[in-house]
């Protein structure tokens, strides 16, 4: 049969429905998928050991002469047996398979065979059970004797049975096409495509996977670099508002402060306010560790933006950090300038006479739903016209009827919170303008990362916290010391301070729908990372707190099922808003909550973090957490509870007792868990790296050298165009 890429895999020898089904679960329908299926690791068999010379434990493999093999039931009568001898002029060594009775009629005695596995003993000498077997031929071997690759299959499939699909498509390799030009893969020191295809299932030798693995990485990298080189170059060409620097006010607006910017706050606000004024379209991210104040840095350049006469449009992931935010601009700006907040339930600003001005926080539970539309109505016309200069909100400023006015900045806090879809709709709204865009981000991120993932973004860092902050005493907390925890807990409410207990999850988990639809179970798959088990719930545990522990001091509980407003803890049924109020007016001592408090949320008189399965959360999400006391001068305690006893969660616990530097923490998570879950997977494709991992360094710079080279003369090659196209169309990044 004539295989191509296009080739259903059910078309292939000994793949039947069954085992077509069980592929395609994989996602792997035809020969061309399963080419790019590539192994997750090796089996090292070169090593052929004599068979007198066998050690217990050595994963190894021998070549000899099949003496005898016969089937026989077990004693059980359940299973099968099939033993067999093998021989070499060495010594002989007993072989069991379990339940495979066919291997009697593929194998002969007097045939020459490659057996590989790990050696067993028992008072009779040597042994192999269940050891992967190959008939010795001319050909090249692929299950024995040499680098065997090892795939990720689901139940129902083996090892050998999707190596014998490979071998039966590998000759694909010899006519695949290289998008790459031979100067490029010249100049960067790569193989061809073909080769490296075919040496990444069947290495050769170390150096054969090494090369091969190489030129793989490079085009799931170059891809993604050329794309962000060509989105770069296009915003080269575009024109943006130029936005001059304001001097005498911005230095006025700093001088008012109640406290001095520092040092890595001014250098980002310069590197900001410059970019405004090159009349080309800023792309920044301004990263910076939790605390670290980057709210002032994107109010300077929105106020900036305002006294040359353009809107500012301000967005964040949820309505509690929403409302903050306008709390805080309205702070250091009332005066000044108008801003508005507008949310799917909040529409506020303190020109609207209906409302009373000057408070913290609103409440809406006063006004009815006939008067909110209003407000708002009147809101979407006031942001229209250009009467709002600054216009805070989530992603609800996103829906059509909302129109900007002169938009020329946009600042996105806590992007990696936003979608792909959301993204892009941002960029549609202000298409005709090209608005300036800066976004942020408090999960630090490694430069060479941060180009990788965010490759058309410049970056400027705030790597300083103000000073004067007392350090937050970290403790992972053993069970036996929970009631101790709970009296200290007490202790710091009765000095007047407040709690946040965070709970993973309000409702179990499943692992995926999918999996539990199909009743299958994944090995060696990267979806089922992490299994869970029971989550404690937020109710269960509000219950508990409020009933059992605490029934004197006043507990409150928060959630994402929660509505967004009205309502009241107290009597009514509680809202996101509602709570929120309470717990920042004191009305509520100890919040139990799931990670809806994970971002930006400031309450300068909580003093303790209590994160109950601390296990379940990344680093850099518990250092957000951390990161929502200590915020004034109150000593501040961060307490972690976990059920798990494994020693690679304790340490990893223990790591984040002595760590505060939110850069080191993001570091260890990556080496754990992988930037797809550090900084949120759908972020600019490279979820859909298979081989390159984003610490890659060397890797990474390759790509973006030759992207960088290629990108302006891209026209000049056209496979590689229509590479980037197919590539473009698969990973939705367009
Ligand atoms: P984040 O970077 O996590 O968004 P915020 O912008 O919310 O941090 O700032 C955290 C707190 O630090 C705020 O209460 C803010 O007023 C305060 N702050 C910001 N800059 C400084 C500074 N230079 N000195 C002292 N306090 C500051
Ligand atoms: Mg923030």
């Amino acid at each position: 049969m004539d295989i191509t890429f296009k080739t259903p895999i059910k078309n292939l020898t000994r793949v039947g429905a069954t085992t077509a089904r069980r592929l395609k679960y994989l996602g792997l329908e035809t020969a061309g998928d399963l080419l790019y299926w590539f192994p997750f690791r090796y089996e090292d068999y070169r090593r052929i050991v004599p068979i007198g010379q066998l050690v217990e434990g050595d994963s190894i493999t021998v070549c000899g002469r099949l003496e005898l093999i016969a089937n026989k039931r077990s004693f059980r009568r359940r299973k099968m047996i099939t033993e067999a001898l093998v021989t070499d002029d060495t010594g002989s060594v007993r072989v069991i398979w379990w339940n495979q009775p066919f291997i009697a009629k593929n194998l002969k005695p007097g045939e020459m065979i490659f057996l590989s596995g790990k050696v067993k003993a028992d008072m009779l000498g040597p042994q192999f059970v269940s050891p992967a077997y190959e008939k010795m031929t001319k050909t090249e071997t692929a299950h024995t004797a040499r680098l065997v690759p090892i795939y990720s299959i689901t139940s129902g499939l083996t090892q050998k049975q999707l190596r014998f699909l490979i071998t039966q498509i590998i000759d694909l390799t010899k006519r695949v096409e290289d998008w790459v030009p031979s100067n490029i893969l010249e100049k960067y020191d790569l193989s061809p495509l073909g080769d490296a295809l075919r040496g990444i299932h069947f290495p050769v030798d170390e150096h054969d996977l090494k090369q091969s693995t190489e030129r793989l990485k490079f085009d799931e990298l170059f891809l993604l670099q050329l794309k962000a080189e060509l989105s770069r170059l296009a915003r080269t060409k575009e024109r943006a508002p130029k936005v001059a620097f304001k001097e005498k006010e911005i230095k006025e607006f700093v001088g008012e402060l109640p406290f001095t910017l520092t040092k890595t706050q001014k250098v980002a606000a310069w590197e900001i306010l410059k970019d405004l004024e090159s009349g080309m379209p800023m792309n920044r991210l301004l990263s910076g560790d939790v605390g670290s104040g980057k709210t002032i840095v994107a109010a300077m350049a929105a106020y900036n933006t305002v006294l040359n006469g353009y809107q500012a449009v301000i967005m964040a992931p949820t309505e509690i950090l929403a409302r903050q935010h306008y709390d805080t601009l309205c702070k250091l700006l009332r005066d000044k300038i108008k801003i508005g907040l507008l949310t799917r339930s909040q529409a506020e600003n303190f020109q609207f006479p209906t409302l009373p001005t000057g408070r913290q926080v609103s409440n809406f539970q006063s006004i009815p739903n006939s008067q909110f539309s209003k407000m708002k109505k009147r809101m979407l016309a006031n942001i229209e016209k250009g009467l709002i200069n600054i216009v805070v909100g989530t992603h609800a400023l996103l829906s059509e009827k909302v129109e900007f006015k002169d938009v020329g900045l946009i600042v996105v806090d806590e992007q990696h919170r936003f979608g792909v879809e959301q993204r892009k709709a941002i960029k549609d709204k202000t298409a005709d303008i090209s608005a300036h865009y800066l976004s942020m981000t408090a999960t630090p991120i490694p430069r060479s990362l941060a180009l990788m993932i965010y490759g058309d973004l410049d970056v400027s860092v705030i790597n300083e916290l103000p000073p004067g902050r007392k350090p937050i005493i970290s403790r992972l907390v053993e069970p036996r010391n929970r009631e101790k925890a709970y009296e200290f807990i007490r202790g710091q409410v009765k000095q007047g301070r407040q709690v946040f207990v965070i709970c993973p999850l309000i409702e179990q988990l499943a692992t995926s729908k999918e999996q539990l639809a199909n009743n299958i179970e994944i090995i060696n798959y990267p979806l089922s990372a992490s299994v869970g088990t029971e989550k404690k719930s937020v109710m269960s545990e509000y219950e508990k707190l409020a009933k059992k522990i605490f029934p004197d001091l006043r507990v409150g509980f928060l959630h994402g099922k929660l509505p967004a407003r009205g309502g009241s803890a107290f009597g009514g049924k509680p809202s996101k808003e509602s709570v929120m109020n309470d717990f920042k007016s004191g009305a509520i001592d100890i919040l139990v909550s799931t990670s809806v408090i994970e971002v930006g949320v400031d309450i300068p008189n909580a003093s303790v973090m209590m994160i109950e399965g601390a296990d379940r959360f990344g680093l850099a999400q518990l250092h957000q957490f951390r990161g929502r006391v200590g915020r004034s001068v109150h000593q501040s305690y961060c307490l972690l509870f976990t059920d798990s006893d494994s020693v690679g969660v304790t340490d990893r616990l223990k790591f984040f007792e002595t760590h505060r530097d939110g850069f080191k923490l993001a570091e260890k998570d990556l080496a754990n868990r992988g930037p797809g879950e550090v900084y949120g997977t759908e972020q600019s494709g490279f979820a859909n790296l298979r081989l390159a991992k984003l610490t890659d360094v060397e890797a990474i710079k390759k790509a973006r050298e030759a992207a960088k080279e290629i990108a302006g003369e891209v026209k000049n090659y056209p496979q590689i165009m229509a590479k980037f196209a197919i590539w473009k169309k698969m990973t939705h990044l367009e």
